[in-house]
């Protein structure tokens, strides 16, 4: 009995957090790059890594701490697949190592993620468009992190969500909704942390942002 009320839960929060449905598929011609952001990805070819900023370089900190734009996601558009691919091969790069990335960390401020789902058989990796998270659980988690925008820096942050109600576009413009949990879940809102321009080290505790402060800056 107690596990199916258990059962029951976590299914009426599931359906409650997948309520707010929108439609996201257009047939928009216009691109959602503007200028600069079209010239810096046809810069190398689609199987080629981007530059990834660093929060210690002044130029790249003030993109890092922007926030990112939503998007109308068009299957046909081959820019966005274009970027897709070589947001890819960044966080895949041997330089990087990476178990996520986001968008802005390579110059793009659009909603896109790359994370590694530890949580699925051979932990694939997959790209989420529009992914926000709709709901925290109380339940928090300590994690060791790290950022390839902040080199060698590695932290514990004790205010992480052990579980989370994430919504996103998928490749083809639907919309859809997920509880994640644990380690991956972390990935999930250290990512979309970058979104909004948070980096992890703004979750740490005051005496360690300080202690770290003179590395980063
Ligand atoms: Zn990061």
């Amino acid at each position: 009995m107690k596990f199916s009320l258990y059962f029951s839960l976590i299914v009426s929060f599931f359906i409650i957090g997948c309520a707010s449905n929108k439609n996201t598929t257009s047939t928009e011609t216009n691109s959602i790059f503007s200028k600069g952001e079209t010239k810096l990805i046809l810069s190398g070819a689609t199987d080629e890594p981007m530059r990834v900023l660093l929060i210690t370089n002044p130029k790249d900190s003030i993109i890092l701490r922007s926030k990112s734009q939503d998007f109308i996601v068009n299957k046909n558009d081959k820019l966005l697949q274009t970027f897709t691919n070589r947001l890819y091969q960044t966080v895949r790069d041997s330089a990087s190592r990476g178990v996520g990335i986001a968008a802005p960390q390579v110059g793009i401020l659009k909603k896109i993620i790359w994370i590694q789902r530890f949580d699925k058989e051979n932990e694939p990796f997959e790209v989420y468009y529009n992914p926000r998270i709709t709901k925290y659980s109380d339940l928090k988690q300590d994690v060791l992190e790290g950022c390839l925008s902040i080199p060698d820096i590695r932290e514990t942050t004790h205010d992480r969500s052990y579980a989370v109600l994430l919504e996103y576009d998928n490749r083809t413009g639907q919309h859809k909704c997920e509880m994640i949990e644990a380690f991956t879940a972390v990935i999930f809102q250290h990512e979309i942390d970058h979104l909004n321009g948070i980096l992890f080290t703004d979750h740490l505790e005051q005496e360690v942002k300080e202690s770290i402060k003179h590395k980063i800056e």
